[in-house]
């Protein structure tokens, strides 16, 4: 029988809290989902731009499409290209390179531009090569934990809107 991938996970996630304490102690304690999931993910095992992709005033949309630029997930062209789904991996933005994550969101003329303007708003000194470094800047800045938030929502908004621009090119073409 096929079980579902989200009870599988369920049934690997159970195995796993068994390893880590006894039934009797289990039912000692004064057990909550928070004190589990810490029991599981430690907070030293978080990753360093959690805050920044799920940041509270992201919109949800920009902080999954964030995720997906982080995790380098997104379907962008010189993925699909690389597995024979498309002939060619040109940028839809400019035409002038491979379309992939690090040209898309930094070196595009096109994305370029945004950030320019976006960096310009917000007064805002920093090198933007990649999406990693500049959450990784902006979880170490020494600003006030709304700055960061703030810079954060923006960067998620960024990437979405160029994202959202790249796929109307593609839709209209
Ligand atoms: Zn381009």
């Amino acid at each position: 029988m096929q079980s579902s991938w989200y009870w599988k996970k369920i049934v690997a996630v159970k195995e796993k809290f068994k390893s880590f304490i006894n039934a009797g102690q289990f039912t000692q304690l004064d057990y909550s989902i928070k004190k589990g999931y810490l029991l599981l993910c430690p907070p030293q095992t978080r990753v360093s731009w959690s805050n920044e992709i799920w940041g509270r005033l992201n919109v949800p949309n920009h902080s999954v499409i964030l995720w997906l630029t982080r995790l380098d997930r997104l379907k962008a062209k010189q993925r699909l290209h690389k597995i024979r789904v498309i002939p060619d991996s040109s940028c839809l933005l400019c035409g002038q390179s491979e379309e992939n994550i690090e040209h898309l969101f930094f070196k595009c003329p096109f994305s370029n531009r945004c950030i320019k303007s976006l960096k310009e708003k917000l007064g805002w000194r920093v090198k933007t090569e990649a999406i990693y470094p500049l959450l990784r800047w902006i979880s170490k800045a020494k600003v006030s934990r709304f700055k960061k938030q703030v810079l954060a929502a923006f960067v998620a908004a960024g990437v979405y809107q160029v994202w959202k621009t790249r796929n109307e090119v593609l839709w209209f073409q």
